[in-house]
């Protein structure tokens, strides 16, 4: 279902007083760049999904992107699950394993979800410094279409601004957000990975490349952070605490990301490395190697399957013992009252 484009250049100043390049604002809402493009420029138009999703990355109501009436956004939200423009990615999939219940308030009824914490804000502009940083050493790894990569440092300030904007919640360790020791903190850990970590990188082949692969009959859209003439894929994440091999072993993302290499360059990769900064007292960088095989598909093939014959037959379950628990969880109420 697609929804009549009348104001063309709505959806680009949107994009633009977010400080967002197209490329990022695509990543955050699950479409291709070249479609944006071409939705900015008028030439067609956003899904049904595609439109609430960019309203949701672009934290505004649909209806700036695009005039579009309340009785028809809201059988567009009613028809969400329907729409071909639908796609799992492995953090949709981690979602309906951590909790079906929780899968379905969050992507089927798409009731708000968990704020920006300082967090997670921090660890975006790190991922997003280090993605500026890499494209300067190589262009010709940026998806087809993205803007021109920001320095470090302004991709930094730009990215804590976006969350100030969008609202921030304190860290686990409480304290309020503040912006200027938020933005202190995310350079001296791109400075942790300028020292530690990208010294030991082969060269950017792609970065931030958008892959569509085929699995069990699903259609999985998956992002490696990078990819690199060595043959690896490589993820860079920040976390509280200090991750396992078993965490990297048993992670899915690096299972679609397999799939994601083979499928674009049609060969298989050395492996896949995660680059962590731990987010101590004192932040340290390591990074932990796994590797992938077809057993390790076939597993990742048989959970595609299952995630989408619940979401098919409209089946949910809540699962309280996931390992995060129900006391952070969002939908809380609402699910004591549907469970
Ligand atoms: S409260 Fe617990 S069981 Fe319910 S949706 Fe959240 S995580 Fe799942």
């Amino acid at each position: 279902m697609a929804v009549t484009a009348t104001e063309p250049s709505a959806l680009r100043s949107l994009r633009e007083r977010r400080g967002l390049t197209a490329a990022e604002l695509a990543r955050r809402a699950g479409v291709s760049v070249a479609s944006l493009r071409a939705w900015e420029a008028g030439h067609r138009s956003p899904s049904a999904g595609a439109l609430l999703r960019l309203a949701e990355a672009l934290a505004v109501d649909p209806r700036e992107i695009l005039p579009t009436p309340s009785w028809r956004l809201g059988r567009l939200s009613e028809e969400m699950s329907d729409d071909p423009a639908e796609t799992w990615s492995p953090s949709k999939l981690s979602d309906w394993l951590r909790c079906p219940a929780f899968f379905k308030f969050r992507h089927i009824d798409r009731l708000p979800t968990v704020p920006n914490t300082v967090e997670t804000a921090i660890g975006r502009a790190v991922h997003k410094a280090a993605e500026a940083a890499l494209l300067a050493l190589a262009p010709d790894a940026a998806p087809e279409g993205a803007a021109a990569p920001e320095k470090p440092e302004a991709a930094i300030a730009s990215e804590i601004a976006l969350a100030v904007t969008e609202g921030v919640e304190p860290d686990e360790d409480g304290g309020e957000p503040d912006p200027a020791a938020m933005r202190d903190e995310a350079k001296a850990l791109h400075a942790l990975w300028q020292a530690e970590i990208a010294p030991k990188l082969g060269k950017p082949v792609a970065v931030e490349q958008r892959v569509e692969v085929e699995i069990a009959g699903v259609r999985l859209t998956v992002i490696p952070d990078m990819i690199t003439d060595d043959g690896w894929v490589r993820d860079l994440k920040t976390t509280r605490r200090k991750p396992s091999q078993a965490d990297v072993d048993e992670n899915l993302q690096a299972t679609a990301e397999s799939l994601a290499y083979r499928e674009l360059l049609g060969e298989a990769e050395e492996g896949v490395a995660f680059d962590f900064i731990v987010r101590t007292r004192k932040p340290y960088a390591m990074t932990l190697e796994t590797t992938r095989g077809p057993r390790d598909h076939d597993r990742l093939a048989r959970i595609v399957a299952a995630a989408a014959e619940s979401v098919a037959s409209g089946r949910y379950w809540p699962n309280p013992a996931n390992r995060f628990g129900c006391a952070s969880c969002p939908y809380r109420d609402v699910c004591r009252e549907t469970f």
